[in-house]
């Protein structure tokens, strides 16, 4: 199995064998707002293999220059770098499109026979990578025509093997994640598949592992004895805009907390894995989910929370209610919003609430993991109402911003003495600069690489989605019974600042410190 690869030099010498990228839905807004850019960044760095083709397949009838000159605008309006005539030149050499559709066989063996004749021109195995970048509703026939096209087991247990992206939403429940699954493992060995989810791409999502396992200050107190919360917060101040017709059959649920919220989550909490080997840290990740204990769903305690968004205020200017919104149905209960406080069923996490909250139209948009410190004994300052001692808080921010905070009390200069939190701040971008890759660039390199570390396996889809899956049929259920409401621009309903009360905590994330 492969090691995760770590410095830039270790990426330009690993020699990644010729490559064919194919994307499904290469007509779409993915691929052209970050799959191409990701691409051309790769190229731009050098870290593509010198044989490397690009296949945009779809079913819009498109030739190959008509396919070339999108990407280009694409690249113009996305790259995070400036595309160059000459390196454009170099790549677009390489690019091909293959109408299609998704669902018939005879299409698949003739993108087969193109693979297979560009492999001719460069005389040596090429190793394919298929990126599924369409609706979930067609990744059950594009993984069936992979797999009886023998697209699938080309070059199979060697280092060309194909390998496939599988783009989100995996699945839409327990059942529909477990079923594709089903279909994969047919067809791929679990080495060849990456469920994909950008979150783990981004820097601070990877640099948690570094940071948790690279500092000994943290790690002696990252549990139960000295953590007294941990909340992670994915806000985002947009309403659904043009997609309300996806959204409502979705929901804050389905789109951000089974798969963005919770991997941040069991990154968080997991164990330290035995190695950086990809299933060493995919088994710990796996294990955190498996100890997590149910929901309270309903009764007199409930640990989970939905609401939709009503009409308001966001950045000083009017924003409708999301029933007002493009495409959604009038009769529509699906939430815009959801919190859970969740527990970990084992020894480091014992009796700490983890709180997750997600939605659209909040105050701002923003993605924090905040974990909040045991205050330390009133026996000095404590015990003085004069003195504000407040927990320490370590706040690792994913956007915007991407950096980390640590909170600490500290005198205020002066003749009286006085408290006050103080933040020690970095901030990627100020340290780093800003030319720092997308998430997309890093996962489709380690794609690949064989690397599957940033990537969700299968039975981790599966646990999630079985945590979630009660809350999703109890509140289908209750309809708009119990949907709670919020004012567009605010942090969300009383009721999820409810969730925190009981045990004297308060949502962080949106609150000023300073
Ligand atoms: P699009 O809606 O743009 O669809 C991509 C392509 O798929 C389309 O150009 C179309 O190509 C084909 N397609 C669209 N609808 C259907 C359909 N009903 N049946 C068959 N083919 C269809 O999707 P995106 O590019 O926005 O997203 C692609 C995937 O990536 C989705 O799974 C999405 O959830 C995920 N994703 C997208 C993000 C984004 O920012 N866009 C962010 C994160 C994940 P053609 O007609 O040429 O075949």
């Amino acid at each position: 199995m492969i090691e995760s690869i770590h410095t830039k030099e270790d990426l330009a010498e690993r020699k990644t064998p010729p490559t064919i990228i194919v994307i499904f839905g290469a007509s779409g807004d993915l691929t052209a707002r970050k799959l191409v850019p990701a691409i051309f960044n790769l190229s731009k760095d050098n870290l593509l293999p010198n044989k490397c083709f690009l296949i945009g397949y779809g079913r819009s009838s498109m030739s190959d220059e008509v396919f070339k000159d999108e990407l280009k605008l694409a690249l113009k309006s996305f790259s995070r770098r400036e595309i160059h005539e000459l390196q454009w030149n170099q790549l677009e050499k390489n690019i091909f499109f293959h109408a299609g559709p998704y669902d018939d066989l005879s299409s698949f063996n003739k993108l087969e026979e193109k693979i297979t004749s560009l492999e001719k021109g460069i005389s040596s195995k090429a190793q394919c990578l298929f990126y599924i970048s369409t609706p979930p509703g067609v990744f059950k026939p594009i993984l069936e025509n992979l797999g009886e096209s023998g697209l699938a087991r080309r070059n199979r247990g060697t280092n060309t093997a194909s390998k496939v992206i599988i783009e989100k939403p995996f699945g839409h429940d327990l059942e529909s994640a477990h079923e594709l699954n089903l279909v994969i493992n047919k067809r791929f060995d679990e080495s060849q598949v990456f469920r994909i989810d950008h979150y783990l791409g981004k820097e601070t999502v990877q640099s948690l592992l570094v940071q948790r396992f690279a500092n000994s200050i943290f790690e002696p107190v990252w549990n139960r004895n000295y953590v007294s919360s941990v909340q992670i917060t994915v806000s985002e101040d947009l309403g659904v805009g043009t997609r309300g017709g996806y959204y409502d059959r979705s929901g804050a649920l389905r789109d951000m907390i089974q798969n963005h919220v919770m991997q941040l989550l069991a990154l968080t909490a997991m164990e330290p894995p035995s190695s950086l080997n990809p299933e060493s840290i995919r088994d710990e990740k796996v294990k955190a989910l498996k100890a997590l204990k149910p929901l309270a769903i309903y009764g007199e305690n409930p640990e989970v929370v939905r609401a939709s968004y009503a009409a308001g205020l966001v950045g000083g200017k009017p924003a409708k209610a999301y029933l007002d919104e493009e495409g959604i149905p009038e009769d529509s209960f699906t939430e815009t919003y959801a919190a859970l406080r969740l527990y970990l069923d084992n020894w480091r996490w014992k009796g700490v609430p983890f709180y997750l909250r997600s939605g659209k139209r909040l105050a701002m948009k923003a993605s924090e993991i905040v974990v909040q410190f045991t205050r330390p004994p009133a026996i000095l300052f404590g015990q003085d109402s004069r003195f504000r001692v407040s927990p320490n808080l370590l706040v690792i921010r994913i956007q915007p911003n991407e950096g980390v905070t640590l909170y600490l009390n500290s005198k205020t200069p002066g003749l009286e003495t006085k408290l006050q939190p103080i933040k020690l701040e970095f901030g990627y971008e100020t340290t780093f600069g800003s030319d720092t890759p997308e998430a997309y660039e890093r996962l489709i390199l380690d794609a690949l690489n064989g690397d599957g570390t940033l990537f969700i396996r299968g039975d981790e889809a599966e646990t999630s989605w079985g945590l979630l899956t009660p809350v999703l049929e109890h509140w289908a259920s209750q309809r708009s019974h119990g949907l709670e409401s919020y004012a567009s621009g605010t942090w969300g309903p009383l009721e999820a600042d409810k969730l925190l009360l009981e045990s004297g905590h308060e949502w962080i994330t949106g609150k000023s410190y300073d």
